[in-house]
């Protein structure tokens, strides 16, 4: 089955491409997530075998390991503890021996609080370095930094083939891999501003000169430019529009000391429509702490903790206790919530209407990769949309337009949109995404392992048979994890 034709399919000349590689899995994007899988894998010989196999890396930017994680200037919302737990439960030398690295030592320090995200990023590199190292050594293994992957298609033995362009030099090559991994990270597209309605409006045009996107207010340069906007301003006001983890983080960095911003009574208006949860580690602690706001649903069967993926962690949690006014906390005088309803949508709209900026907190999309079928023709996944639908299923296989599982390509990190179910824990009431890259160097990066092993000895890509790209779909109803 054809799911969509597009009449420009890529055409690129042979003569500019270098000679073609051949791996078992492609690994598009070396961030935390792309890496996760091997991290995962390397707490057995899970981690020998897939270099066995062969594992091809393929990274757009300079370094390895860190993906965007470094571009904003606050503090995790996972404790210290979840990133070294990538070299836990590792043999593997060249990750043993980061534990006495300086960074992992000044991490080591931090264990139950938050590290500077830019701290959080050079570990990671380092984790990322030692990987790649791990891969460039292999027999079978190669590294392409600065290249960038163009569009992936489907070979008639079920495997892929991919174009990939060296940044530098222009020049184009192909790598054919019995499995891909897509782990491109996420962006906020602009489209989303124009067609999501907030308060009955979209945000853009009509607010146009006062919106800004979360993952910009929250780099160095945002928060110059939001404190600089709001410098002459008698009584500064902001919206932050959103009630996901990026929301609480916008609302900490903006009442932060070092911000200077002197925001009065109501300065800071969360306008979100989901209310707002709080994480803790076992129901008894919510309860001892006056914390009633849960039901059995809300609680992860696996770990015993409340909203464990749904609550806001560390710096923001202690924001929201106060806003939330949890436990006799002190109030927060100067952040006001607005759960948005349809009787409160004029109201809304004043908030917005008075703000001199209003930050976007509206989450992510991934920026997933172009996929062909077998024919060239190109396979509409079901994330090419705005709306917030996940690009993997329970499998982590990325899902085609009619929801899918298309074997052999993987998709996992920021905005994947997986789903942690049943062995993975997590709340039964959660709804959305599960951005944390621990999942990824644990569970999920296992699964993915474990399925791009069971693809390179499985999969006979010397018996080139001429089938339909559509015989490599599992229908959604045979996926794991789809209800
Ligand atoms: C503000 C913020 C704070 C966060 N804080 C935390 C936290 O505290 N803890 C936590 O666990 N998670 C956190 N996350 C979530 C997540 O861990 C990070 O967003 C992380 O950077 C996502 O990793 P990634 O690999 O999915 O994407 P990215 O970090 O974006 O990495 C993607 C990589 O793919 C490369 N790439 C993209 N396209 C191509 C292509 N076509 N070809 C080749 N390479 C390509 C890019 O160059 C990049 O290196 C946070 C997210 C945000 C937005």
């Amino acid at each position: 089955m054809m799911e969509s034709v597009t009449p420009d399919r890529p055409k690129h000349s042979h003569a500019m491409l270098a000679p073609d590689i051949e791996t078992s899995c492609l690994i598009v994007g070396a961030g935390p997530a792309g890496l996760g899988p091997l991290v995962a894998a390397a707490t057995s010989d899970k981690l020998q075998a897939l270099l066995k196999a062969g594992i091809t890396i393929v990274e757009a930017g300079l370094v390895a390991g860190c993906g965007e994680i470094g571009r904003y200037a606050i503090s995790s919302d996972s404790a210290a503890e979840a990133f070294l737990d990538a070299l836990s439960g590792t043999e593997y030398p060249q990750l043993v021996r980061l534990k006495d690295h300086h960074l992992a030592a000044a991490i080591r320090g931090r264990i139950g609080q938050a590290i500077p995200l830019k701290q959080a990023a050079q570990f990671l590199q380092l984790v990322g370095e030692s990987i790649c190292g791990m891969v460039k050594e292999s027999r079978r293994g190669h590294v392409f930094m600065q290249h960038r992957v163009l569009y992936t298609r489907r070979t008639n033995d079920g495997g892929w083939i991919t174009t990939v362009r060296d940044e530098q030099q222009g020049t184009l090559r192909q790598i054919r891999s019995k499995s891909v991994i897509v782990a491109t990270g996420a962006e906020q597209p602009l489209s989303r501003l124009y067609s999501e309605e907030v308060a009955g409006q979209a945000l853009l045009p009509k607010y146009a000169g006062k919106v800004l996107q979360s993952g910009y207010a929250l780099t160095a340069g945002g928060l110059r430019q939001i404190r600089r906007e709001l410098a002459a301003k008698s009584d500064p006001r902001v919206a932050i529009v959103g009630g996901s983890a990026s929301a609480g983080a916008v609302a900490k960095a903006l009442l932060n000391d070092k911000t200077r911003i002197p925001f009065g009574s109501n300065g800071v208006t969360i306008v979100h429509r989901r209310p707002l949860r709080i994480f803790y580690p076992s129901a008894a602690d919510a309860l001892s702490d006056g914390y009633t706001d849960f039901e059995p649903q809300d609680i992860c069967p696996v770990s015993g903790r409340v909203y464990r993926l749904a609550g806001f962690r560390l710096e923001s949690r202690e924001l929201m206790m106060r806003v939330l006014r949890v436990g006799g906390r002190d109030v927060e005088p100067r952040v006001r919530l607005q759960q948005v309803v349809p009787e409160n949508t004029a109201e809304t709209a004043k908030i917005l209407d008075d703000a001199h900026i209003i930050v976007a907190a509206m989450g992510y999309r991934p920026r997933a990769l172009t996929v062909l079928d077998a024919f060239g023709n190109r396979i509409a996944l079901q994330c090419d949309t705005d709306d917030m639908v996940p690009m993997v299923g329970g499998s982590s296989n990325v899902l085609s337009a009619s929801g899918r599982a298309i074997m052999g390509l993987y998709g996992v990190g920021l905005a994947s949109g997986f789903v942690p179910r049943g062995r993975f824990g997590g709340e039964p009431s959660f709804k959305g995404q599960a951005n944390s890259l621990w999942l990824w160097q644990h569970d999920i990066g296992e699964q993915i392992a474990t399925a791009v092993l069971h693809d390179a000895t499985a999969m006979n890509v010397s018996n080139r048979s001429v089938v339909p790209s559509s015989y490599v779909e599992v229908p959604r109803e045979q996926q794991e994890g789809v209800a």
